[in-house]
């Protein structure tokens, strides 16, 4: 590859004298780009094309009805050459390096001692592009995918940037300051322009345990992606135009489905959407919305995260089972179920040890294995535990047991997911408050809700 050792500058011609010789559509190209710097355009060339005259009508240039001579080019501060014989143009490339005045002969890269580049322009900001004189359809191409890719509001962040570097610049004492300043103001501005995306906590099923500015965010989304453990009540509040995008089931690669699903979250967040991407429980929770988080950092679009009641705070509320309490434990683990005979990440030895309550996640398919760990690895295994199985919701069902005979239960009472079990002393607790826990009145009503991907004919309130 040859070298490449132009030096690119943006030159001020306001008011400066410029020449173009030649009249017809390539030297029109060039009269435009150079009315663009506000130049004072002489055209030397005997005849012009219907574009040009109608600039010299318009007053807008001055046409000069002569052959070239070297005369022309004694003012100038750039000179343009456009004409079809060569011999012309290498005359005016001549008498321009001759006085040191900046020269182009248009598609005759020996005979330029610059280059346009090609352009794109908004407000304050001017990309131009040189491919080093080789192919002016390249450096077009090239221009119009940075143009696609610029926010539409860059012009607009830079003229307001514009106006507030002055007063950072008065108060902010130190360079590395200041420069640290302009650079997560600029970071920020464009981030959002992005448009943005909540993480948002649906709460355990019941829709009511949503937080507000949870339920203000989806009242709000451009677009919703939503699990399928997501009570539809909670969909009725997107707004009429919302897109509504189902992402639950459950089939599939798992890792290929989180990829879509990130995928889909970057990809309308790109084009400028609020997106809202609704998961039950808490997003953080056993929910993957780490690896959403992840994902959206290394696309460099800004989130927040609304938390939400997770499942194993919500089985616990609505069972009457407190998961801490002064007499019995000092705390809770909250475990997944899925990971129960890999050892290398489960630590049942430490877990047991740890005497606190257990809260498992996705624990039924499992729950052999997990109650075999816990009893090998010194818990009684008359250990209280409960199974809540879709909690909070009319149909939540709760199965008391201990860990020994949690296999069992699980297979007799023909449970599946989702539930969550609970292990500990504290579940004897339950039946203390069992005459007196009133079940949220959103219990008593027994109508089930269809969760999963809304039919067609769904009305949205
Ligand atoms: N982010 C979610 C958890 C997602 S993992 C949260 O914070 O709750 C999915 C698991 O959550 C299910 O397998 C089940 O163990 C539990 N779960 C979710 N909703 C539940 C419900 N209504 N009742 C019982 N368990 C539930």
């Amino acid at each position: 590859m040859g070298e490449n050792n132009l030096l690119p500058i943006f030159l001020k011609l306001e008011n400066e004298p410029t020449l173009v010789v030649g009249g017809g559509n390539i030297a029109f190209q060039k009269i435009q780009q150079l009315l663009d710097a506000k130049s004072i355009i002489t055209v030397v060339s005997l005849e012009c094309n219907d574009d040009v005259s109608q600039l010299v009508r318009d007053g807008r240039i001055e046409w000069i009805q002569e052959y070239y001579h070297t005369k022309f080019i004694d003012s100038p501060k750039v000179v343009i050459g456009a004409t079809s014989n060569k011999a012309v143009n290498k005359a005016i490339y001549d008498d321009a390096q001759k006085l040191g005045i900046p020269v182009n002969i248009v598609d005759q890269p020996k005979l330029c001692s610059f280059y346009l580049g090609s352009v794109h322009s908004k407000g304050d900001v001017k990309v131009a592009v040189s491919t080093n004189g080789k192919s002016p359809a390249v450096a077009k191409k090239i221009r119009n995918m940075i143009k696609q890719l610029l926010p539409k509001e860059t012009a607009s962040i830079v003229s307001e940037l514009g106006k507030i570097r002055k007063s950072i610049q008065l108060s902010v004492d130190t360079y590395s300051e200041r420069k640290q300043i302009f650079e997560s103001i600029v970071e920020n501005q464009f981030s959002t322009t992005c448009g943005k995306v909540s993480l948002v906590g649906a709460g355990p099923g019941d829709p009511e345990l949503i937080s507000i500015r949870g339920a203000t965010a989806i009242s709000t989304a451009d677009v919703l992606v939503y699990d399928s453990l997501v009570h539809p009540d909670l969909l009725k509040l997107a707004p009429q135009n919302a897109v509504l995008i189902f992402v639950g089931k459950r089939c599939g690669k798992h890792s290929t489905v989180q990829e879509h699903i990130e995928g889909l979250i970057v990809t309308h967040a790109t084009e400028g959407k609020y997106v809202v991407r609704l998961k039950g429980g808490d997003p953080f929770v056993f929910g993957r919305g780490g690896e959403e988080a992840e994902a959206l950092a290394k696309n460099n679009i800004s989130f927040e995260v609304i938390p939400g009641i997770s499942a194993g705070l919500g089985s616990a509320a609505y069972s009457g089972i407190p998961l801490t309490h002064r007499d019995y434990t000092s705390g809770t683990i909250f475990l997944t179920g899925h990971a129960a005979t890999d050892e290398n990440t489960m630590d049942w030895n430490a877990i047991v040890k740890s005497k606190m309550t257990l809260v498992i996640y996705m624990g039924v398919k499992n729950a052999s294995d997990i109650s075999q760990k816990l009893i090998q690895n010194g818990m009684n295994g008359d250990m209280p535990t409960a199974i809540i199985q879709h909690a909070t919701l009319p149909f939540q069902k709760i199965y008391e047991t201990t860990i020994k005979k949690l296999p069992t239960e699980i297979e007799n009472s023909e449970i599946n997911a989702p539930a969550i079990i609970i292990i500990g002393e504290v579940v004897s607790l339950k039946n203390k408050f069992a005459n007196y826990l009133q079940s949220p009145t959103y219990l008593k009503t027994l109508e089930s809700p269809q969760f999963g991907e809304i039919p067609s004919n769904y009305k949205l309130k």
